[in-house]
């Protein structure tokens, strides 16, 4: 048998399909059915894998990346792990711009799959040296200076990320619950899960209920509340909690809207890596806790979905780091089994 066989998956083929598993604490708390989708288990460790591949994809069906072209993106770091591996496996080149206050570990993955990272101090949207224009104008740069041309995957506002998230996530969601699902929820980075999720599941049933859970110091709470965009203090959750309506977001049908504080989602982290054997990442504690929320408004017996973002091994000297979280002010739970 020929080993050039196109039969068999390579890493593109690798990402989605994920797993929706049962959440067995925050179900029996609730007496509901809590389900999260597995994306853990995504080749790059995150939900971003999906971003990256359908950005791409769609930017190579407009022709508007090369063979060998480098793309740029600005980041949190998980559509920077995601977008690394994916142009590795089809012959991108990739610049990743991301805030120097994420976590050790995810700058240690990019330089691992060899990323060029361009580390930025943090700042806010306003300010020209935020990383999001630093990505654009570096993309200008490059566009010049690279034989192949530079492309800025733009996942804020460019609404392939809800798309793929609309006709991937959405759609698994809607076929592994066959239909028997009352609610979705998740929190926002870009809104590309929620803007396309949401899609989804209404088109097949308007009447399952969208909700968002923001954590503290993202706006978006009493943006759906009482219309301010306007936020305050800050949460461990890395990835998730935004000041501005992306063209994503902009697209998400939104029912319900929670607030979220560090000390209301992390027992579940905990309680899911003690009791469940799962080791997640802070924005699955804050999706876990909305879920919960809203399973209270709704009554036992209904069905709601939620994501699970990232794996914790990126946040071991962090959200797994007794010492950070106690200079944060938060409880440092024990999780240890003995
Ligand atoms: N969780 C984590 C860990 C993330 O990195 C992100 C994306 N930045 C999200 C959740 C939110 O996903 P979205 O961008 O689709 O809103």
């Amino acid at each position: 048998m020929s080993l050039a066989s196109f039969a068999y998956p390579q890493l593109p083929d690798l990402i989605g399909n994920t797993p929706l598993m049962l959440l067995r604490q925050a179900s029996k708390l609730t007496g509901c059915t809590i389900l999260g989708k597995a994306e853990f288990l995504n080749p790059g460790g995150s939900v971003k894998d999906r971003t990256a591949l359908g950005i791409i994809r769609d930017a190579e069906a407009r022709g508007l990346l090369k063979p060998g072209a480098t793309i740029v993106e600005g980041t949190a770091g998980n559509t920077g792990i995601g977008l690394t591996l994916i142009a590795n496996a089809l012959g991108y080149r990739s610049v990743v711009v991301m805030p120097q206050s994420q976590s050790r570990e995810k700058i240690e993955l990019l330089d691992l799959y060899g990323a060029d990272l361009r580390l930025v101090q943090p700042t806010t949207y306003d300010d020209p040296n935020h990383y999001i224009h630093t990505a654009e104008r570096l993309t200008e740069k490059l566009n010049e200076s690279e034989p192949n041309g530079a492309f800025w995957a733009r996942q804020f506002d460019n609404t392939a990320n809800a798309r793929i998230h609309e006709t991937t996530t959405g759609e698994e969601i809607w076929q592994q619950t066959e239909g028997k699902i009352d609610a979705f929820i998740c929190a926002v980075g870009t809104g590309g899960t929620l803007a396309g999720v949401s899609s989804a599941l209404k088109k097949h049933n308007p009447n399952v209920t969208i909700g968002i859970a923001d954590p503290q110091g993202s706006s978006l709470y009493n943006y759906y509340t009482s219309g301010e965009l306007k936020g305050e203090g800050r949460s461990l959750a890395e990835g998730i909690g935004i000041s501005l309506i992306t063209e994503n977001l902009r697209q998400a049908q939104v029912d319900k809207a929670y607030q979220i504080s560090d000390a209301e989602a992390l027992p579940f982290i905990f309680d899911l890596l003690r009791y469940e054997g799962l080791c997640l990442g802070g924005s699955s504690a804050v999706n876990i806790a909305g879920a919960v929320r809203l399973a209270k408004e709704l009554g036992p017996g209904h069905t709601i979905v939620t994501m699970l973002c990232d794996y914790g091994d990126r946040y071991k000297s962090r959200l797994y780091n007794p010492i950070f979280l106690k200079n944060m002010g938060l409880p440092s739970p024990d999780w240890k089994v003995n």
